[in-house]
């Protein structure tokens, strides 16, 4: 009897190890499949910040990745991946010429001082007039409006009889901005409206600092505290798209381009312009190519751009780059664009490295549209908004 009881006891606790041991499996299997799934979860974080690093990643995308939540315990065998640069800020667009002053004041001091010293003159004969009419043409402000220039100063100096240099200073001064003003406002137009983000179509002969324009311009709008977005439309130029791209990526503007070589510009700016009005930015900034075979190629191509963006939305500004060291020539250029498009503003690239800053009256009066952008430099930071008065004053120094 004792033995069978023995014997039901020692069954008992077998039975009682074998179904504590598939009790406990479960739960064992369940720690390892979380363990699993955190696994899952910290990989499942990574590829999103590769993935925006494969892509060029921009905006607040970019912004994101750069500030991910502390990963727990890294694996130490892993290769780390390079740390981003952080998001530049730039300045805003505000007091830039002035802050850029000096460097117009350079380059074009000997044009200003030329003048002033003529002036000056006890004696203002026929010559001396004829002289200060050249040296106006020759700083590229145009026979037309030199002759004008020049006469308004004639009739001034009789009127008001003395000279002192303080008063032929100011007489040219207020010469100068009379010529330089236009009635039509030169702020850009950078405002959401519609709800559609402002477009800005930038053309402009290759080489005459476009696509710069266009990384520099994104800066400037990124500073004012808008969301910018950068379509690589200059296709013929396969540098382009990457030399924007990396503007872009600086400010946290994305760009939309496309990977295939000589790729419809139109096609790239429809893009550009759709991913704009999804992701809400303020505004689309379009770099075209400039090619300028024929007048009717660039007609087609540019007519084309702005016949397909205008399928989705209005073009707010289209803005003309000129080279200001190419004086005759880059006029030549700005006629051609003028009657291919409607030029809603001049930017005026490389004042810092010419003493031609009487460019800015001719192509004025040239095209009737406003300068509205100087390119001053090199630098990031090199471009602003036209100031009439700062330009003249830093032309008399
Ligand atoms: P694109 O072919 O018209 O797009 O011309 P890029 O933007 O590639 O510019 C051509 C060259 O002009 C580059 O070396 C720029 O750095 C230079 N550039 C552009 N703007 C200015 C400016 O305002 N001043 C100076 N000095 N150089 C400039």
């Amino acid at each position: 009897m004792i033995e069978i009881i023995i014997l039901i006891v020692v069954v008992a606790l077998v039975l009682l190890g074998v179904g504590g041991t598939m009790l406990l499996r479960p739960r064992g299997m369940h720690g390892v499949r979380r363990s699993r799934n955190r696994e899952l979860d910290l990989t499942g974080s990574m590829p999103s910040v590769t993935e925006d690093r494969d892509t060029g990643g921009s905006g607040t995308a970019t912004a994101t990745a750069t500030a991910p939540p502390a990963p727990p315990a890294p694996r130490p065998a892993e290769p780390t991946a390079p740390p981003r640069p952080a998001l530049e800020k730039p300045p805003p667009s505000a007091g830039r010429m002035v802050r850029l002053r000096a460097r117009l004041a350079r380059s074009q001091s000997g044009f200003g001082s030329a003048l002033l010293s003529l002036l000056s003159r006890d004696r203002l004969d026929d010559d001396t007039w004829d002289e200060i009419e050249e040296v106006l043409i020759t700083a590229d402000v145009g026979v037309t409006p030199a002759r004008q220039i020049v006469s308004d100063l004639r009739t001034q100096v009789k009127v008001e009889g003395t000279r002192t240099p303080d008063e032929v200073k100011g007489l040219l001064r207020a010469e100068l901005l009379n010529q330089v003003h236009t009635e039509a406002p030169r702020t850009l137009r950078t405002q959401r409206h519609e709800g559609r983000p402002a477009v800005i179509l930038v053309v402009g002969v290759n080489g005459t600092g476009k696509t710069t324009t266009c990384g520099k311009l994104a800066r400037s709008l990124v500073g004012d505290g808008e969301t910018v977005l950068l379509g690589a439309a200059d296709t013929f130029r396969a540098a382009a798209a990457d030399q924007l791209q990396t503007w872009g990526e600086r400010v946290g503007a994305e760009t939309v381009r496309s990977d295939k070589e000589q790729a419809d510009p139109a096609s790239v700016a429809f893009d550009a312009v759709s991913a704009g009005i999804e992701q809400e930015v303020d505004v689309v900034l379009i770099d075209t190519a400039g090619r300028l075979h024929t007048k009717n190629d660039l007609m087609d191509e540019l007519g084309k751009v702005k016949r397909v963006i205008e399928k989705r939305t209005a073009i707010d500004e289209v803005l003309l780059v000129l080279d200001a060291t190419t004086g005759q020539n880059g006029l030549r250029q700005a006629r051609v664009f003028a009657e291919v498009v409607d030029v809603t503003g001049i930017v005026l690239t490389k004042l810092d490295g010419t003493a031609k800053g009487g460019i800015v009256i001719a192509v004025q009066r040239e095209l009737g549209v406003p300068v509205k952008l100087v390119g001053l430099g090199e630098g990031p930071d090199d471009l602003a908004p036209f100031d009439p008065e700062t330009f003249v004053d830093a032309i008399l120094g």
